[in-house]
């Protein structure tokens, strides 16, 4: 399976090697998603992930949703962004429909 990096467009064989690629190429004291100045891009991604669903997937990648208690959940919420990974969703897509 192919998982494609939502930011840069990438391809990594993995999920874990794309979660590599994310915080060596991608953490870089400014957030890849909305430019605001971070010095922890997962502390950051995990408090707007509230708001925005691409920083949700961000926050999944670098944590693999570390956060989340329920087991069930955090599967089923790695499995999503996996699924958004795979099929690639223009990143504009779920923005648009919060509108
Ligand atoms: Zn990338
Ligand atoms: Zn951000």
């Amino acid at each position: 399976m192919e998982y494609k990096c939502f930011i840069c467009k990438n391809i990594f064989d993995s999920f874990r090697n794309l979660k590599i690629h994310v915080i060596r190429a991608h953490n870089n004291g400014q957030c890849p998603l909305c430019g605001k100045e971070t010095k922890n891009l997962s502390m950051h991604s995990k408090m707007m992930a509230k708001s925005d669903p691409w920083h949700l997937v961000l926050s999944c990648i670098l944590t693999e949703c570390d956060y989340i208690n329920d087991d069930e959940i955090k599967r089923m919420m790695i499995n999503l962004v996996k699924i958004v990974l795979v099929e690639s969703v223009p990143l504009d897509i779920i923005s648009k429909e919060e509108n």
